[in-house]
């Protein structure tokens, strides 16, 4: 196994404002660190503050060359490397990153304002386990001996597609990003990761200390501005696969970008997922799931947040009620306070655009804005874009609050009557992406399971993306499937037809 400790700008520190700093204005390209080829940089503001962190590197097409044509040559080789190699090369990448699983969730928190204790050490440990789980798929990448002709030798094999682009978005970047360069890897393809404008820094650290056990050029990682930077990386010819997670629009032009070139492309993208709780549901351990299920601990910022709650009628008032008994007792604060259950809203903008929505629904008549928690009292952070989580009812199903996606602290809850209303509520939305059911009858929640137009319906249950379980929406939110051996196949190989006549 190699072992080749990178140039490092700062020793590996458990302060992230220090290596913030140190890691600013770089790229990772060809197996080092290197500064963008124009010098332009952009700010990593700590959203808890206000105050700048660090500078990235704002790359444009010359810097995604310069990624691409590393990762072309790197490829060549990388897909001789047997199979299972591969696999235990990204198996040793995991058992690295478990060593900084500390230091990485300081950094997140620090950029995105994700709590430490409640999400960004959650998310380091599941960026591990992802790479370990691939890790182990090397041998998966099995071909067929399909029956054509007794005296013909027909099988296929699968191949690697060559070089792909991936372009993350601020949520979990740390995670989206393993979801997608660990099965590209395994499966012999070489990667060029486009980081999130909000969100630069832990992804490069990730990738540097992958870049201690693969080859160099092998994954490579450019920050930049989505049309900048992350344009010119679905446009260059040599990359064969693009797969994205984002919103809507962008993965509409990015689907457009690939199919100029008619290149496949994997989108995950958006979601408006409701929760359905019956009344014979266990009324304790629903509200505390519908706690998780909204995700309010980060913020709401989640393509799978529960962000439409329907409760069967004769529950629905007491359960209001004791989901904004339980949101209050969550503590607003700094994210890196081992205390503070829910951090920041990432950016200005995105705290602009959740604003706006809970102002509309304020101001809707018959609404009611139930707002949760409490903001926090350190000075430090009066600056910081904090907000307080809202679970609206009274909302009709018109209402744009329930119709789009907030990517915030609110939710909106409204009573149901009859099961196949609320279905039909439930799936009358431009997303598919996930869904769960709140029951003891098992016979009512697998029939819905199967009825509601969603890529992942849990019942009892609202667990996040988890390795081995295919995982991507239909309608708006996207095509195809992540974090599975099926996914790595599909996506991130093709299969060839070999014959041969044995005369
Ligand atoms: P968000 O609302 O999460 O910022 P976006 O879809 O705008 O959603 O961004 C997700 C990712 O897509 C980011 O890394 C962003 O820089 C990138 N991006 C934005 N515009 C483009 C584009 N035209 N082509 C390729 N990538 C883009």
């Amino acid at each position: 196994m190699l072992d080749r400790p990178q140039h490092t700008p700062v020793d590996p520190s458990l302060d992230p404002f220090a290596l913030a700093k140190a890691l600013s204005g770089f790229h990772f390209i060809d197996g080092g660190y290197v500064p963008g080829r124009n010098g332009a940089t952009f700010a990593v503001v700590n959203p808890a503050t206000g105050i700048e962190v660090a500078r990235a590197a704002e790359g444009d097409a010359a810097d995604v060359d310069a990624a691409v044509q590393s990762a072309a040559k790197a490829q060549k080789a990388w897909a001789k490397v047997p199979a299972r190699k591969r696999g235990a090369m990204v198996h040793a990448c995991a058992a690295l990153l478990k060593d900084h699983v500390e230091e990485l969730s300081r950094l997140i928190a620090l950029e995105t304002g994700k709590a430490l204790r409640t999400e960004s050490r959650v998310e380091a440990g599941v960026v591990a386990d992802v790479f370990e789980f691939f890790g182990g798929l090397g041998s998966e990448l099995k071909g067929e001996s399909v029956p054509f002709a007794p005296n013909v030798l027909s099988v296929t094999v699968r191949e690697p597609l060559g070089v792909v682009g991936a372009i993350i978005p601020w949520n979990v970047p740390m995670l989206l990003m393993a979801l997608k360069v660990a099965p590209a890897l395994v499966a012999g393809n070489a990667v060029v990761v486009k980081s999130a404008e909000e969100a630069p820094l832990a992804v490069l650290r990730i990738c540097e200390l992958m870049n201690r056990v693969l080859p160099p050029g092998v994954f490579n990682m450019v920050s930049g501005y989505g049309p900048e930077c992350g344009a010119p990386l679905v446009e260059h010819p040599l990359v064969r696969k693009v797969t994205f997670t984002g919103s809507v629009e962008t993965g509409k032009i990015v689907a457009r970008a690939a199919a100029n070139k008619l290149i496949p492309v994997t989108l995950e993208l958006g979601g408006k997922s409701p929760m359905i709780v019956f009344a014979d549901c266990d009324f304790d351990k629903t509200v505390s799931g519908a706690l998780t299920s909204m995700r309010f601990t980060r913020q709401g910022q989640s393509c799978t947040a529960a962000s439409r709650i329907y409760v069967e009628r004769p529950i629905f008032d007491r359960f209001v009620t004791a989901m904004k008994t339980a949101v209050d007792a969550m503590v607003m604060g700094d994210p890196l306070d081992e205390k503070t259950d829910i951090g920041t809203i990432v950016s200005q903008d995105q705290l602009a655009k959740v604003r706006g929505f809970i102002e509309e629904g304020t101001a809707t008549a018959g609404a009611t804005a139930h707002v949760c928690s409490a903001m926090p009292s350190d000075p430090a952070l009066k600056k910081g874009l904090f907000i307080q989580p809202v679970i609206f009812t009274g909302l009709g199903p018109d209402s744009r609050l329930v119709r789009e996606e907030i990517f915030g602290p609110v939710t909106v809850m409204a009573p149901f009557d009859d099961a196949e209303a609320v279905l039909a509520e439930a799936n009358d939305s431009e997303y598919g992406l996930a869904a769960s059911l709140w029951t003891n009858n098992l016979k009512v929640g697998l029939d819905l399971a199967h009825r509601l137009e969603a890529g992942l319906v849990q019942i009892n249950q609202n667990l996040v993306v988890q390795a081995n379980l295919s995982y991507g929406g239909v309608k708006s939110s996207g095509l195809g499937k992540e974090a599975s051996l099926e996914a790595m196949l599909e996506h991130f190989t093709h299969k060839k037809t070999i014959m041969v006549n044995m005369g």
